[in-house]
């Protein structure tokens, strides 16, 4: 565990998105789908935003996708980020079809690269999705 890793502030799971943050240690990304909509659903809840349904289901998704949208950060937004400026605050095109906020570490990407998912190591054990360019 890197120095800088013990002071990212670890998330508080709600009901919700614990089974997602479970998911982390194994490094696997998890997403409601819809029984109903089959909509994939992001983030987690216990209905459908799409038809309201209850039926949602985890299931994994490959890591990958394509940049829809970049800002570049000069400013850390946390003290434990302070020495990895600037980085970039992204939305994620998954291929599985949801859109996710997320970040870039190192040089920025640009709209349309393809990247894939980059773990940040928490000190509890979890870890934080980030992605790269692939
Ligand atoms: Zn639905």
């Amino acid at each position: 565990m890197s120095e800088n890793a013990a002071t990212i502030p670890v998330p508080e799971p709600s009901a919700a998105s614990a089974p997602f943050w479970e998911a982390t240690r194994n490094r696997q990304l998890i997403m409601q789908r819809c029984g109903n909509c089959r909509e994939l659903v992001w983030y987690p809840r216990f209905v459908c935003p799409n038809c309201g349904d209850f039926d949602l289901q985890w299931e994994t998704l490959s890591g990958r996708g394509v940049i829809y949208a970049v800002s570049v950060h000069h400013r850390p937004a946390l003290p434990a980020l302070a020495d990895r400026v600037p980085y970039s605050v992204v939305l994620v095109d998954l291929e599985e079809g949801a859109r996710i906020m997320s970040n870039v570490f190192g040089p920025a990407p640009a709209v349309g690269d393809a990247v894939t998912l980059a773990w940040v190591p928490l000190p509890d054990g979890r870890n934080l999705p980030s992605f790269e360019r692939r």
